[in-house]
């Protein structure tokens, strides 16, 4: 699918261009970042950023629906992906959002009639929920956008079930992606959701008999399937992981919990209880962490990343730049408020503030900017251009663009 068929408004020509020549790079293992040097500032682009095939295609999905039902209630089950600006819009053509993002339902199911129409989002969604749906009468499948590489995460986890392994799903427990995936696993096998590496050490305690195994249900309370049983079902494990959880973690969950299993049961034995399934990543998570890797090779003064605030794979490539850059995570242009001030989102602190002085645009900064994948395009522009309006002498685009090709 083009991006030319998004809404025209989510689109860049300016990063079009630049994306359609990085992509002719016959290197496919090019992850150095894109400079665009408009005089008096700097920016390094990301190599890959912005939109991914699910949030294109589940947008493409959504609007179509609109289109195609002008006298039909649509609903969408949540946010349709983590991003503002793509939800605000959904919204004024007056598609309505059954739970919020913190998974409070603001429609009830009694309000649902067989008449209206539910689009599920690119994280899909659980089990329960579907059946819900259907018990309204309405079709489950006509308007689904779930991303066809979550569903290959559920076929993946039902498959380690399939062959008596117990399912260690690494995620945010209260992400739709991770209780989607969750809800399809736990039915078929013992599973439970770990958050980061720090709770996997833990499994891995509980495993070698170094931390009592009736912890287990304290600190997993609500995350492990019904009937999980500690002594048994910590003996053969497979890990699969939200498709937007951050590489380095993903890997180093994946070498404790084998090392656990080896100090258990020895490595000749290793493949009876452990499942090396680590790389259930998404491919638009991995491009874009290997091109934010890329990013913190360079020399530049600050860092910006652009997307929605409650964006899991944005919320990985703000961590990562904060490793060595000042980062300012934003989910839209207007938030740099002047030339010297910005209002950014804290991670740490889960606020927005305002920061002076953010950046000396005399001194011809160079600045990093990506996004996440459900940032689109035309809002990474925005913020090229929000920066140049306050700079008297800079290249034109075209210019820019010319050097850069
Ligand atoms: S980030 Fe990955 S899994 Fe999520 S919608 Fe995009 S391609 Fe699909």
């Amino acid at each position: 699918m083009k991006l030319s068929k998004i809404l025209s408004s989510y689109r860049s020509e300016f990063i079009a261009k630049i994306k359609k020549n990085t992509n002719n790079n016959t290197n496919k293992k090019d992850f150095n970042p894109i400079r665009l040097d408009f005089g008096s500032v700097v920016f390094l682009l990301a190599r890959y950023f912005g939109f991914c095939y699910g949030v294109e295609n589940a947008i493409e999905i959504a609007y179509r629906t609109v289109t195609e039902n002008p006298t039909k209630r649509i609903f969408l089950l949540s946010e349709m992906i983590h991003n503002p600006l793509v939800n605000q819009e959904l919204l004024k053509k007056n598609v309505q959002f059954i739970f919020d993002s913190d998974g409070q339902q603001k429609i009830s199911w009694n309000e649902l009639t067989s008449g209206d129409i539910i689009i599920i989002p690119a994280f899909g969604t659980s089990i329960e929920i579907e059946k819900k749906i259907i018990e309204k009468g309405i079709d489950i499948q006509r308007y689904n956008t779930t991303c066809p590489f979550v569903q290959k995460v559920w076929k993946r986890g039902v498959s380690l079930g399939d062959d008596n392994f117990t399912v260690m799903i690494h995620g945010k427990h209260q992400h739709e992606e991770t209780k989607a995936t969750f809800s399809r696993i736990k039915n078929n096998t013992p599973s439970f959701v770990v958050r980061d590496i720090n709770e996997v050490k833990i499994i891995s305690r509980i495993i070698l008999g170094k931390l009592g195994k009736d912890e287990f249900y304290k600190i997993f309370e609500g995350k492990y399937s019904e009937g999980f049983d500690v002594n048994t079902d910590l003996d053969r494990i497979g890990v699969v992981n939200q498709t937007t959880m951050l590489s380095s973690e993903t890997q180093a969950i994946a070498n404790e919990l084998k090392n656990a299993m080896i100090e258990k049961y020895g490595i000749e034995n290793l493949h009876e209880h452990f499942a090396d399934t680590r790389d259930t990543l998404c491919y638009a998570t991995n491009n874009n962490q290997k091109a934010t890797e890329a990013l913190l090779t360079q020399n530049a003064d600050i860092a910006i990343v652009v997307g929605g605030y409650n964006s899991s794979n944005t919320t990985h490539l703000v961590e990562m730049l904060e490793e060595k850059f000042i980062t300012y995570f934003i989910d839209s242009a207007e938030k740099i408020l002047s030339k010297d001030q910005i209002k950014h989102f804290d991670i740490h602190q889960k606020i927005e503030k305002v920061t002076n002085n953010f950046v000396l645009l005399d001194s011809k900064p160079t600045i990093i900017l990506t996004s996440g994948a459900s940032c689109p395009d035309s809002e990474v522009e925005n913020v090229i251009s929000k920066i140049l309006s306050f700079l008297p002498f800079k290249k034109e685009f075209d210019d820019v663009l010319t050097d850069f090709v």
